[in-house]
């Protein structure tokens, strides 16, 4: 029987102890920040551009993880098409 016994050191014990704190904590802090969001619907979200307008050239768009992915919106909850658009839309000039 192969065991491999490691010591239990002060170092190796807050590590342990601060890490899995912070796993619950920031999943808690990601569940708030994701509630504090509008609805799709409240800000009358939908899944094609307004003219030019659209998430994907709005300042609050959190783009996927490939430019024709869906991504999440800073304002508006939920997952989020770069071709969307909603009344919150703002662009940089
Ligand atoms: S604010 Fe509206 S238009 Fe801008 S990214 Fe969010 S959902 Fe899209």
């Amino acid at each position: 029987m192969s065991y491999r016994y490691k010591k239990l050191t002060r170092r190796r014990f807050i590590k342990f102890t601060v890490f899995g704190a912070t796993i619950p904590f920031l999943g808690g802090v990601i569940d708030e920040v994701e509630a504090s969001k509008a609805s799709k619907a409240v800000m009358k979200y939908q899944g094609s551009p307004n003219g030019n307008e659209k998430c994907s050239n709005c300042i609050q768009f959190i783009p996927g993880k490939k430019s024709q992915a869906n991504g999440k919106c800073k304002v508006v909850e939920g997952s989020i098409s770069p071709q969307g658009w909603c009344t919150a839309y703002a662009s940089e000039s």
